[in-house]
């Protein structure tokens, strides 16, 4: 059956204009095409079947929508974290539940830091060590509120995240050796910048990003992302608001 033959058939049923035709030409129209569609394969076949596609699941974004996005799974869990590509986010803009507390650091990360301080220690100059690991968000709390009895609340969240915003509360992160800037500069602190990512972490504050991470700069802090991520984020020298488009904002 040629097109135009077919043309004429599907504009005669449009001019008549009777439902019954017009659905009798596109059933005519149908099988046509699959037939036809057949003798130029040169392998004539049965009409397929269609089968049952799965039901989409609702489409997930994040505010700004992040290119990186189509390769991430973005899910806020029954325990209301946020996590992307699996892993926690926890920042200004996004915050922890009260009631999330695993109560200490996430075995992975104990033992990651255990082959990261064994790896420094064999190089025979490097001692890093461990001074604050998992904090609660009652802790968090107290320790918020003296830092701004002491500083003010401006500069008090530049350098000290609010209850519920702190890394710390997820058993991922860890402040090693010791809490000054200046720790950046030292052999340690060099190592740590350099190494840290081969043990499944990542200087989560690094210097000149806090426009990005909405904290200044903190070359002690350490966030446990796995080696992979870590690798790839401390490569890309994107931190993870700029590498999944977030904001960092209360
Ligand atoms: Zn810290």
């Amino acid at each position: 059956m040629s097109t135009p033959r077919l043309d004429r058939r599907l504009l005669s049923a449009i001019t008549i204009g009777t439902v019954a035709v017009a659905l009798g030409v596109a059933a005519t129209v149908g099988e046509t095409r699959l037939t036809s569609h057949s003798h130029a394969a040169g392998t004539p076949t049965p009409a397929p079947t269609v089968p049952d596609l799965p039901v989409p699941t609702p489409a997930l974004t994040t505010t700004p929508p992040s290119p990186f996005l189509d390769r991430q799974v973005v899910v806020t869990g029954p325990d209301g974290v946020l996590r992307i590509g699996g892993h926690v986010i926890v920042n200004k803009t996004y915050a922890l539940p009260e009631a999330f507390g695993p109560g200490g650091l996430a075995p992975e990360v104990d033992q990651a830091f255990a082959a990261m301080q064994a790896d420094a220690a064999s190089t025979g100059v490097v001692d890093l060590r461990i001074i604050s690991g998992y904090r609660s968000f009652a802790r968090q709390s107290q320790n918020y509120a003296q830092r701004v009895a002491s500083v003010g609340q401006e500069v008090a969240d530049r350098g000290m995240a609010r209850p519920g915003h702190s890394e710390h509360q997820t058993g991922l992160a860890i402040d090693v050796n010791q809490l000054s800037t200046s720790f950046g500069q030292t052999e340690a602190g060099r190592w740590i910048a350099a190494n840290a990512h081969r043990f499944g972490f990542i200087v989560r504050y690094p210097d000149g990003k806090e426009a990005a991470t909405g904290f200044k700069y903190e070359p002690w802090h350490l966030r446990y992302l796995g080696v992979e991520f870590a690798t790839e984020l401390t490569a890309s020298g994107l931190t993870i608001e700029e590498y999944y488009g977030l904001t960092s904002a209360y």
